[in-house]
């Protein structure tokens, strides 16, 4: 993701509509989320390699998830498609979707995603011969990704025991991570982040291959989720365009104990997969990313670097943000 330098200007706007869950600030029940099953998806995702876009590793690694998705029960479906990527050429994009439904149920869908490839340059190293080797990507794609995948062996388990929940899609994004590197000198291309969701965003909104009763009362995207330091401010476009939904995730979160990762700050807009799923579908999407406004660059020291890698994954952070969003399913 690539975070707006602009300073923000003007009010957030607050979409006004009902509460969308209870507002008891008591303790709730735990859901199930096992966080060693998380990190070892994190790790094995990792263990492919950088997964950057057309490389093996990226492909192997999505043969993976796909194989992993339909193991725990979801019907899978690929999206391919094309989009200009910053150079100028065509991107190859393939998103992958997984669908829970539990059988009768007519409710509109939840919509979790988070990015399964990794930045193909670390940009941020200072050693300049290092910023052309893709990053690990641990935080940065796998740790959300790892929480979805918990999160849909779960639901596996409640569909095959008939237990109620709601219907829920994972979409796991392509090509977040492949936006202008720092170091690139040629002509310079606006929307060069997010391929992956803006190419679903678009097809979701003016396409012909999504179903017509597609239909989503919300969105949750997990990115860099895994930190044991993580912070998670309330994302200004996620305020802008979803702030009921921010304001129960994050009580949430608070009514589970885990409210020392969830920070009632406003952060800067991120320019993350969430942005195009609100400005072109209109589903009201939240980013729960770790910003921290105190660090240089507004994220950690790793962000797009070498040491994005396991040793800063922690599994309390993995089921912290696990039990917060499947408190919402
Ligand atoms: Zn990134």
């Amino acid at each position: 993701m690539n975070k707006w330098i602009t300073l923000v200007v003007g009010a957030v706007l607050c979409v006004g509509c009902s509460a969308p869950f209870s507002q008891s600030k008591s303790p709730m029940t735990r859901p199930s989320f096992n966080a060693d099953s998380a990190y070892s998806y994190v790790s094995a995702q990792v263990n492919f390699g950088p997964r950057m876009p057309d490389s093996k590793a990226h492909t192997e690694c999505a043969v993976w998830l796909v194989q992993q998705l339909k193991r725990f029960g979801a019907e899978v479906t690929l999206q391919q498609g094309r989009m200009i990527n910053y150079a100028g050429h065509e991107q190859q994009i393939y998103n992958i979707i997984a669908s829970f439904v539990p059988q009768g149920s007519q409710e509109e869908r939840i919509l979790l995603a988070a990015h399964y490839d990794s930045r193909p340059w670390c940009d941020e190293e200072d050693e300049y011969s290092q910023r052309f080797q893709g990053v690990p990507g641990a935080n940065d794609g796998a740790s959300g990704v790892g929480v979805l995948l918990e999160i849909a062996r779960q639901l596996g388990i409640k569909q095959a025991n008939n237990e109620p929940f709601t219907p829920t899609d994972i979409v796991l994004f392509d090509c977040e991570d492949m936006g202008t590197p720092a170091f690139y000198t040629g002509q310079q291309r606006e929307n060069t982040w997010c391929l992956g969701s803006q190419l679903w965003a678009r097809e979701y909104a003016y396409g012909t291959e999504m179903p017509l009763d597609l239909k989503y009362r919300f969105g949750v995207l997990l990115d860099m989720v895994g930190a044991p330091d993580a912070v998670f401010p309330k994302e200004y476009y996620s305020v802008q365009f979803a702030n009921d939904y921010v304001e129960t995730i994050w009580r949430i979160a608070q009514r589970l104990g885990h409210g020392r990762y969830f920070s009632a700050a406003l952060s800067y807009p991120i320019t993350d997969d969430h942005y195009y799923v609100n400005t072109t579908t209109g589903i009201p999407m939240v980013d729960i990313i770790h910003y921290d406004a105190r660090g240089n660059a507004g994220f950690a020291s790793w962000w797009h670097t070498t040491e994005d890698d396991m040793r800063h994954i922690d599994r309390n952070t993995l089921q912290a943000v696990g039990e917060v969003v499947m408190s919402l399913l």
